[in-house]
């Protein structure tokens, strides 16, 4: 069986914008899941320490039969391949991938949480997602464009237009 699943991508070391690009090839080539289409990428100050780099996040939909935990290892794999940086929480990043949400499954265990713990709080996460599916429902039945006006826009700035080889620096 196949579900959509929408998944977030961040960065802000080691060339953002190219860690993320690559990561959307990667994500393409993921086994048994094929690529819908991704959103502009975006640019925000970095959420906790603010003595690091401004962070760049998009979201991309898949089409998948890779179950979520098999899907969260993948996600995983690519993250490491990107040689991924992390000293600190809410700390600087080469790559980070999270499931925001998959089809309209509930998931409450310790490693793995769906829909992201984070997904209706963030706004570099609901405006990439609304730009690809504003009519989305999350599992318990809120409409996204509900937490989105819940939620400030402010600091936030859209890099590009849908394109992963978007061609802003
Ligand atoms: P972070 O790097 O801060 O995003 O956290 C990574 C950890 O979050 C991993 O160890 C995952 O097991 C856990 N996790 C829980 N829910 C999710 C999710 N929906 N997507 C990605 N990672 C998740």
């Amino acid at each position: 069986m196949t579900e959509i699943t929408y998944i977030g991508l961040g960065s802000n070391l080691d060339q953002p914008l190219q860690q993320l690009r690559d990561a959307v090839i990667e994500l393409a080539s993921l086994p048994d899941t094929s690529l819908i289409t991704t959103s502009s990428w975006y640019r925000s100050a970095p959420m906790g320490p603010q003595d690091q780099p401004d962070f760049i996040n998009g979201v991309a939909k898949l089409q998948t039969s890779l179950p979520p935990r098999k899907l969260l290892e993948a996600l995983q794999v690519i993250e490491q391949a990107h040689l991924r940086k992390k000293d600190r929480h809410w700390g600087p990043r080469t790559l980070d991938l999270d499931i925001l949400l998959y089809g309209g499954q509930i998931i409450d265990d310790t490693d793995l949480q769906i829909p992201h713990p984070g997904l209706h709080l963030r706004n570099f996460v609901l405006l990439p997602l609304a730009e690809i599916a504003e009519q989305l429902t999350f599992p318990d039945g809120t409409p996204l464009v509900l937490h989105l006006e819940n939620c400030p826009s402010d600091g936030i700035v859209r890099l590009s237009s849908g394109d992963p080889c978007g061609t802003t620096d």
